[in-house]
């Protein structure tokens, strides 16, 4: 029987290589992509820990190369199962580290930052009807969690729609927010190619994260609605290939989108089904949906469940009304 072909082949005949990463997380190994050209780029680094480092380390060595040689690390988001290993990569190889201009406070201060993301996550829970103690165990997992993060200085801001010039490509830089704020996608246009990271994953749908508004204001940040908004800029793209942050490569973007457009589309109709029965709270709804669910995936759950309500409340099909401290959905008649 002939080998299963490798499907990051078409990538690696056009320099780019998969690094397949350790991480502690659910999700299993990050992709971390060597662009071998001038400037030599790294995409991501990993999570910040000693195996993920020496894995890393290995990988770059197996394509022929030294981690000190490498000039550029390019961030697609601020998730630190990819920017934790940023800052010391930079700090062995002296490379530049490029991201896009809104990660910049976060990638340059992550503890308070990370800190600051807890504290909002914590409201957020105990708003939409999590029980006090589950939002404890959960706040405690995920500042232990934090240890897989670290600060970068980022020395090359990127801005939507720049175009970042290596000696024999070049990469269209794209905001595409929605799974975090931050999201990044890098077009080539030529080799119709689209490193997209964690904003389209072949397996799994792309959690968009509820995160905490970076312009002061108070307001739920409708992460799911945001990012629906950003898949249908990418179904636009010409592209054979979109290289993601987690598995395989994708050969179809735009069903892999229709179908996650479906999905969406399910669940929002499933959840009005709900509140139409009566008025519930977002924890109600992720138990009526999945019933009892582990402490660390209640804020997951969560920001699922509000990310739909946000499609219905901004269709005018629901509201949302404080009932002795707990945010409700109710139907609009
Ligand atoms: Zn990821």
């Amino acid at each position: 029987m002939a080998p299963e072909p490798d499907p990051f082949e078409p990538a690696a005949q056009a320099g780019v290589h998969r690094i397949a990463v350790p991480t502690p997380f659910a999700v299993g190994r990050v992709n971390v992509y060597l662009i071998e050209d001038d400037p030599l780029t790294l995409v991501d680094a990993g999570p910040n820990s000693g195996t993920s480092f020496d894995e890393l380390q290995q990988g770059v060595k197996a394509l022929g190369h030294e981690l000190e040689e490498i000039e550029q690390v390019i961030l697609t988001h601020q998730h630190i199962d990819h920017l934790g290993l940023v800052g010391l990569v930079a700090e062995r190889s002296g490379a530049d580290v490029a991201a896009i201009d809104v990660a910049v406070p976060f990638i340059e201060r992550f503890s308070e930052e990370a800190e600051a993301d807890d504290d909002f996550a914590r409201e957020l829970m105990l708003r939409h009807g999590i029980p006090a103690d589950t939002v404890s165990a959960l706040v405690s997992v995920s500042s232990a969690f934090r240890a897989w993060g670290a600060r970068a200085d980022v020395t090359r801001v990127l801005h939507d729609g720049d175009t970042l010039a290596l000696h024999d490509r070049s990469l269209q830089v794209f905001h595409r927010p929605g799974h975090s704020p931050t999201d990044t996608v890098f077009l080539d246009v030529e080799r119709r190619m689209l490193i997209a990271a964690d904003h389209l994953l072949p397996n799994i749908s792309s959690n968009p994260l509820i995160t905490r508004p970076r312009d002061g204001s108070t307001g739920r940040a409708k992460a799911l609605v945001t990012y629906l908004e950003s898949l249908e800029r990418t179904r636009e793209m010409d592209v054979d290939l979109v290289l993601p942050g987690h598995g395989d490569p994708i050969t179809d973007h735009r069903s892999l989108i229709d179908e996650r457009f479906a999905l969406h589309r399910r669940r929002a109709e499933k959840l009005a089904g709900l509140i139409a029965d009566r008025p519930r709270s977002a924890y109600d709804l992720a138990q009526s949906l999945w019933g009892n669910i582990a402490v660390t995936r209640a804020f997951l759950t969560l920001s699922e469940v509000l990310g739909h309500t946000d499609i219905l409340l901004d269709e005018g099909r629901v509201r949302e009304v404080e009932h002795e401290g707990v945010a409700r959905f109710e139907a609009v008649a």
